[in-house]
């Protein structure tokens, strides 16, 4: 069944794959509200059409002066001339000897050139007291020195996080245009696959990687629809999968891509696609499949919990990612081993683990000790994986290992 393949290729040859298929099945972009905009990915650059803070104002509630005004060691008598509060421009004059009361965020009143906070001045009458100089500049935030008019704030291809919205809100801007959101038709796989709350037969077990799946993907922001069980059925599969093909952008399935009797994905999408790659040299995850099925991308993950975790965080993620044209690489994290690891296989692997922070605050994990990646309540118990790069190798107790996280909370 294999001869007609090319052979397992490495894990970054799959990730450059990916790379170059994406940039043609880039998904159109839309404009969208940014309350609605989380973790969408921008399109186009945003420029600045307004200086943040856009006029000079106060940092503190209290009193805007001229500092030249002040003396130090010594108590100065200014005479209060008005209010100025946030909201609204009055264009108050500060002149020699005179004070403004002043809230934070309103206008510096023309004339002054600080703000003597409220804590440190005395009333009496329609006088304020200071008992000591401050600096000309202390307390107020000046026009565009967070961004200047004319500046390029965001960049294509950034991931909108909620500083970025409210920077964008910051702006005056309404909405944003991003890049679609794929849409996603999940499929699981096998005669063996019962759905949960249903009794099961002898040889059969529940259809666990459907929600695995639902969920991995709802949590990056996607809205996949899970299609019925495929049964392990060629013809059975090409229709359904065809029919997901036509109207979804990823057609992401789990099981039957191995090279088993009843594995009939890589040949079906042979016959009815075009396999990108099939088999990368990782474990778990080893048989997952790659290519285009009619208009869409298809992703065959290999059947098991954890190949499903290890596939899904690397190679699905990067293909999602670059069907939005996301060019922010997704940050490494590192973390110490607590306890030695060895590995004698040369592939790239993905060992459950539990990430915490020691008692110095560095990120460390431990190993889970189960074997296998059919073993899912390691996995429950694990959250993150740490990722051991190609080759045979010994990690000592300490040693820093990339790890990946399993959920966000
Ligand atoms: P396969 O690649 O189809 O041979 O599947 C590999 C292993 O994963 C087999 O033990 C399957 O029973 C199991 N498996 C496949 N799909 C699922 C699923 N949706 N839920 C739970 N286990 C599965
Ligand atoms: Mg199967």
């Amino acid at each position: 069944m294999t001869d007609s393949f090319p052979q397992r290729i490495s894990f970054a040859d799959a990730g450059n794959i990916i790379d170059q298929v994406v940039v043609a099945a880039r998904l159109e972009t839309e404009r969208v509200p940014l309350s609605r905009a989380l973790g969408r990915v921008l399109s186009e650059d945003l420029v600045a059409t307004l200086a943040l803070p856009s006029f000079d104002n106060s940092a503190m509630d209290g009193y805007a002066l001229r500092s030249a005004d002040l003396v130090a060691d010594a108590t100065t008598r200014l005479q209060l001339i008005g209010e100025q509060f946030a909201g609204i421009s009055l264009g108050l004059t500060v002149a020699d000897g005179q004070c403004v009361r002043i809230t934070t965020g309103a206008p510096m009143p023309a004339g002054a050139d600080a703000v003597a906070i409220k804590e440190d001045a005395a009333l009496d009458g329609e006088q304020v007291l200071l008992a000591s100089a401050i600096k000309a500049g202390t307390h107020v935030r000046r026009a565009g020195e967070d961004v200047r008019l004319g500046e390029s704030v965001l960049q294509a291809g950034q991931v909108l996080s909620p500083a970025r919205l409210s920077l964008s809100a910051a702006l005056g801007q309404h909405d944003l245009r991003v890049h679609r959101r794929p849409t996603v038709a999940v499929f699981t796989t096998g005669d063996e696959l019962v759905a949960p709350g249903i009794s099961l037969a002898p040889g059969q077990i529940y259809d666990s990687n459907r929600v695995l799946l639902q969920t991995l993907l709802a949590a990056d922001g996607y809205e996949p629809v899970a299609w019925p069980v495929l049964p392990d059925d060629p013809a059975r599969m090409a229709a359904a999968l065809a029919d997901a093909a036509s109207s979804f952008d990823l057609v992401l399935t789990c099981g039957g891509v191995s090279a088993g009797e009843k594995d009939h994905l890589p040949h079906l999408l042979q016959q009815q696609g075009e396999v990108h790659f099939w088999r990368v040299r990782m474990r778990p995850g080893m048989p997952v499949l790659f290519g285009r099925w009619g208009r869409a991308q298809f992703l065959g993950l290999p059947g098991n919990p954890v190949s499903v975790f290890a596939t899904y965080l690397t190679l699905a993620r990067r293909l999602l990612d670059g069907m939005q044209g996301r060019a922010e690489p997704r940050p490494i994290l590192r973390a110490r081993l607590t306890a030695p690891l060895r590995k004698t296989h040369p592939r790239l692997e993905f060992l459950r683990g539990l990430l915490d922070c020691d008692d110095q605050a560095c990120m460390q994990v431990t190993a889970n000790p189960a074997d296998g990646s059919h073993r899912l309540r390691a996995a429950a118990d694990s959250n993150a994986l740490i990722v051991l790069p190609e080759g045979a190798g010994d990690w000592a107790a300490g040693s820093l290992v990339e790890v990946l996280p399993l959920a966000r909370y």
